[in-house]
């Protein structure tokens, strides 16, 4: 008899309802109360969100993505065309920051979904959650 608590967790189905802002165990809660702030729980299910540990993984992974697209779109333009540096400032600046802003919520969810799949972290159905319960009470 499987154990309730050790079921699989879907990873590619949950980085995609990350990435879409909705939370990874039930795809239609929110996972977001702002722009990039994790709700402490999903509204529809309950889900605990609060372990997340982002940190800084989803700005280097608009970094990596942002940089590859535009350095490779400026150089191709500078080889085809040798356009004057004003012209690559009034492009690549704006795009930059534009991709930058479109990307960062939707990397920062699939990661924190990519965690929850994994189990990183608190998301770990089956860890002993009471070693820090019986920690805090031995000292009281
Ligand atoms: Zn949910």
């Amino acid at each position: 008899m499987a154990d309730v608590t050790t079921k699989k967790r879907p990873l590619l189905r949950a980085l995609a309802s990350g990435a879409a802002a909705r939370c990874p165990n039930c795809f239609r809660g929110p996972m977001f109360s702002g722009f990039l702030r994790v709700r402490e729980q999903c509204d529809h299910c309950g889900e605990a969100l609060h372990h997340h540990r982002a940190d800084d993984a989803p700005p280097y992974f608009v970094v990596f993505i942002v940089g590859h697209v535009v350095v490779a779109l400026a150089l191709a333009m500078e080889l085809a065309l040798v356009p004057p540096l004003w012209v690559h400032m009034a492009l690549w600046l704006p795009l930059t920051v534009a991709m930058s802003l479109i990307l960062l919520r939707p990397a920062k969810g699939a990661t924190v979904a990519l965690q929850w799949a994994l189990g990183m972290h608190g998301f770990d159905p089956d860890a002993p959650e009471a070693a820090d319960k019986s920690v805090d009470s031995a000292w009281r």
